[in-house]
């Protein structure tokens, strides 16, 4: 990610909780993945279940597929410009 947001979310989640709870806390962002291809870097995405009369695309969960941000949902860097900066 061009910005810090997911892993300073993380944090942040942590620490409220490890407040709240009177334990220690831990968080771990779940819709980030690895993408290679040039540089390697991790990638927020939102996760969609496409569902279709076929194989692979039937039940009540369907087929999960991604779309990565092309913009951080938290402080809207372009991921983009990280691209060109790289
Ligand atoms: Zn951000």
């Amino acid at each position: 990610m061009a910005c810090n947001c997911v892993r300073d979310n993380e944090s942040r989640i942590a620490d409220h909780y490890t407040e709240q709870l009177g334990a220690p806390a831990t968080a771990e962002a779940k819709n980030v993945a690895l993408l290679f291809g040039g540089k390697v870097r991790e990638a927020a995405f939102l996760p969609y279940a496409v569902k279709a009369d076929k194989p692979g695309f039937r039940g009540a969960k369907g087929k999960k597929i991604g779309m990565f941000f092309s913009f951080c949902p938290f402080c809207g860097v372009s991921l983009k410009e990280e691209e060109k900066a790289a």
